[in-house]
């Protein structure tokens, strides 16, 4: 839990749930087969004994394990194919570049080297994450814990001086929030929605917390890859308990590439007074129907096998919510932006200084119903 966060569209972050149960930026090991096969293709290693291979290195490992002992598995996978394989120092290091390119998922990397490492038996788990990112873990208590943070409508959100083991240093404020109620971005490492957390659990932890009095001061921005799932969960707390989808919490979906763009469908199904768009990482023009959509946020990714993030993308979605009176909220420009063509250079490795940017993308807005919805819910709650 954080309550304040870098993360330049919310003040705070709680994870009801640590770990997640993948999508494609924590690929399943035999979705990471694909790359070594064909690198290993590259250096004169025939499909077949490939293929062999790498059943040998990578079967019964899960993601966790795969990441972790990628070193280890390059090195193997180079030993294995032998004097047959051509320039074999540069397959390994080609082949573990590899199998780490589709692991981005931050969350995913950050519970590796938190959680356990089966390199290191004797490793301990940091307090407050799951074992390992797929084995996915509840933590109650939280929600209600953030719920009862410092109520900020009306409040700025300035410049800050802050002082860490003796250096002081500049966190940047977030001028467009200023005046808003607390926003909380619910699972950030993780998510929530993964199948084996039950419905019950979710019903207590977050619906108990938002629906609270203290809850009811804040808006909750709870953000998904299961938006079907979540879908699920409205329909059953409404039929077996009675209980409405909570004005004040935003339902989100994240989509990184056209195929994904299909879940905003179930997100509509979520009967949300306002349901938003995390557009990010993106990695192709999508075309997204933004019927019944609020809020879209749109960035490129970091980290440093970061895609590369065309410029056009973003001016696409700003002209569309433009068009639809939707607002957007363009974060980050990433690791490898490109205007025209051309890589556009940035002293921010994520991009996320939006002094840096074309003039035309500094758009940074904030649905006006982020406003209302809080205080609404309060009053209705008291
Ligand atoms: S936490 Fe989000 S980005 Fe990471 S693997 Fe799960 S769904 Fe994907």
């Amino acid at each position: 839990m954080s309550d304040e966060t870098k993360i330049q569209w919310c003040d705070s972050t709680v994870n009801p749930v640590m770990g997640c149960g993948g999508c494609p930026l924590w690929p399943t090991p035999a979705a990471l087969r694909k790359a070594p096969a064909a690198e290993l293709a590259q250096h004169g290693v025939p499909a077949q004994e490939a293929q062999r291979l790498l059943d040998g290195a990578l079967d019964g490992l899960t993601a966790t394990d795969v990441y972790q002992r990628r070193r280890a598995i390059a090195a193997k996978l180079e030993r294995q194919a032998g004097p047959g394989a051509r320039n074999g120092r540069r397959m390994r290091g080609a082949l573990q570049a590899c199998i780490e390119r589709p692991f981005s998922c931050y969350a995913g990397k950050l519970h590796c080297n938190k959680g356990l490492n089966g390199e290191k038996p004797d490793k301990k788990i940091s307090k407050g994450y799951a074992p390992t990112f797929e084995r996915v873990t509840c933590f109650p208590g939280r929600m209600a814990e953030m719920a009862r943070k410092a109520d900020l409508a009306g409040k700025p959100r300035p410049d800050r001086r802050v002082t860490r083991k003796g250096k002081s240093r500049t966190v940047p404020g977030k001028p467009w929030l200023d005046g808003m109620p607390r926003l909380v971005f619910v699972s950030d490492m993780g998510d929530a929605l993964s199948r084996g957390v039950g419905f019950g659990f979710l019903k207590d932890e977050i619906i108990g917390a938002v629906s609270s009095q203290e809850g009811a001061r804040h808006i909750w921005l709870w953000v998904t890859k299961r938006p079907a799932r979540m879908a699920e969960f409205a329909r059953w707390l409404r039929e077996e308990h009675g209980i409405p989808w909570p004005d004040n919490l935003v339902a989100m979906t994240s989509v990184i590439d056209q195929r994904m763009a299909r879940a905003v469908d179930d997100l509509r199904k979520v009967p949300a007074r306002l349901r938003g768009l995390s557009v990010e990482p993106l990695l192709e023009r999508v075309q997204i129907d933004l019927t019944g959509i609020g809020w879209a946020i749109v960035g490129g990714e970091s980290g440093p096998h970061g895609r590369p993030f065309d410029l056009a993308w973003p001016r696409d979605l700003r002209d569309e919510c433009r068009q639809r009176g939707i607002a957007c909220f363009v974060k980050q420009l990433g690791r490898r932006p490109v205007e025209n063509g051309q890589a556009l250079k940035l002293r921010d490795p994520h991009g996320g200084d939006w002094s840096e940017w074309p003039g035309d993308l500094r758009v940074r807005e904030m649905p006006g119903a982020f406003r209302t919805l809080a205080r609404k819910t309060a009053a209705i709650i008291r």
